[in-house]
C-alpha cells in the first residue's frame, strides 16, 4: 500500500472521508499528538486499528467529535459538572469518559460500559472531523508501546506502507496527549495527566480526584497498566544532574554514544555534552518530549535523562511520560 501524505484541503478531506466510510484508516493532526483514525460504528474498522498498531485488545479507544456534532446521541447522560467542564474546554486537550449509549461498535470501549469523547481544538482535526461527520476512533498514530507522534514524518516512520493516507496539519503543539477525565462519578477524576490540568479542572468542578491504580485491581483506564512511550534505545532517568553525568561518562567510556536529556536550563551547564533540551517552561517541555525522545533513537546509543524540578500542572503530564518512556523507575543516585 502507498501511504500518501497530504496537506488539508477539499480534495485530501474528500479522500479521507471516502477512506474512512469505506472502512479505511486515516491518520490526523490534533492540538496534542497525530491520530489513527477510524470509523467508530465499523467493527471491522475499529479492530483494524488495533491490528495495525498491535494495540493490546482490552486498552480502549477515544471518540473523536467535531464541536457541533451533539454527543447524547452516544454517551448516557452527564453530571452537571461535565456539562460546566465542556463548555470551559472544550474543544481542547480534555477527553471525557461517559457511559455509553453502545451507538459506536463494540470494540471501541473493549467491554467497558464506558466511551471516551474528545473535541479536538486543531482547525486540521475539525475540518477532517467536519467533513466525516461521524465519531473517530483514534489512537495516538504510533507502534503500540513506541513513542507518539507530533509530526506527519513520525506518523510516516512507524505506518508507511500500512495506512493510506497522512493528513499533514504540521507539527502538534501540545506535544502529550489529552487529559482522559472520568465523569460517571460524583467528582471527575483523572485517568491520565495532561495540558488541561487538575488544577483547571478543580477550578470549574469544584473539585479533582487523581486516580491511581491499586495493586492487583482491575484498571479504570486499561491504557496505563502498559508499556509506553519507549525511544528504541536504552533509556536511563536520574533524579539528580550527578548521578545522570556519572552514567553518561560510564556510557562514553564503553564506547557508546550517550545523549544527556534534560531541561534547558540543565543543559546551558554543560556545553561540552550531547545534550537534547526539553526546553524551560512546562509546556515547553511538553511540546518538545517526544520529537526529542525520537531525534535520541536516532543519534544516541542511551538517552540519560535528568528528572526536571518543576511539579504540579502541566508537568504531571510531562513527568508521567517521560518516567514511563524511561522504563518506569527514577534512579536516585
Ligand atoms: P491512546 O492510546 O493514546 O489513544 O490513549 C487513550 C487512553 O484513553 C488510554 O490510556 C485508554 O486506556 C484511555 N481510555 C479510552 N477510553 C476509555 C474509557 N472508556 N475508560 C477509561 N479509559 C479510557
Ligand atoms: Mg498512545
Amino acid at each position: 500500500m502507498q501511504t500518501q501524505i497530504l496537506p488539508v484541503n477539499a480534495r485530501s478531506l474528500a479522500l479521507a472521508k471516502e477512506i474512512l466510510l469505506a472502512g479505511g484508516l486515516v491518520a490526523f493532526h490534533t492540538e496534542t499528538v497525530y491520530g489513527l483514525g477510524a470509523d467508530a460504528r465499523n467493527d471491522e474498522a475499529v479492530r483494524s486499528v488495533f491490528a495495525v498498531k498491535g494495540r493490546p485488545a482490552d486498552n480502549p479507544l477515544i471518540a473523536h467529535v467535531h464541536p457541533d456534532y451533539d454527543i447524547s446521541r452516544i454517551v448516557d447522560g452527564e453530571p452537571p459538572y461535565a456539562a460546566a467542564l465542556r463548555r470551559a474546554f472544550l474543544p481542547g486537550p480534555l477527553t471525557m469518559v461517559y457511559p455509553s449509549k453502545g451507538k459506536v461498535s463494540r470494540f471501541v470501549s473493549c467491554g467497558l460500559d464506558t466511551l471516551s469523547v474528545r473535541v479536538p481544538a486543531s482547525p486540521a482535526a475539525q475540518a477532517f472531523l467536519r467533513a466525516a461527520d461521524i465519531p473517530v476512533v483514534a489512537p495516538s498514530a504510533n507502534l503500540s508501546k513506541h513513542v507518539s507522534p507530533v509530526t506527519a514524518q513520525h506518523v510516516y516512520d512507524d505506518f508507511a506502507g500500512k495506512i493510506p493516507l497522512i493528513l499533514d496539519g504540521g507539527r502538534c503543539e501540545g506535544g502529550i496527549e489529552s487529559t482522559v477525565l472520568d465523569c460517571t462519578g460524583p467528582v471527575p477524576q483523572i485517568l491520565r495527566a495532561g495540558l488541561v490540568t487538575r488544577e483547571m479542572i478543580a477550578a470549574v468542578a469544584g473539585d479533582c480526584g487523581v486516580y491511581h491504580m491499586k495493586e492487583g485491581e482491575k484498571p479504570k483506564s486499561p491504557g496505563m497498566a502498559y508499556k509506553h512511550y519507549s525511544p528504541r534505545c536504552r533509556t536511563a532517568l536520574f533524579a539528580a544532574e550527578e548521578g545522570a553525568l556519572a552514567e553518561y561518562a560510564r556510557e562514553e567510556a564503553s564506547g557508546g554514544t550517550p545523549y544527556l536529556l534534560c531541561t534547558e536550563q540543565t543543559a546551558r551547564r554543560h556545553p561540552g555534552l550531547r545534550v537534547l533540551s526539553l526546553g524551560e517552561t512546562p509546556e515547553e517541555m511538553a511540546a518538545n518530549l517526544y520529537a526529542r525522545l525520537r531525534e535520541g533513537e536516532r543519534c544516541a546509543t542511551e538517552l540519560v535523562a535528568v528528572l526536571p524540578e518543576a511539579r504540579g500542572g502541566v508537568m504531571d503530564g510531562v513527568l508521567n511520560r517521560l518516567t514511563r518512556a524511561c522504563g518506569g523507575t527514577v534512579n536516585e543516585t
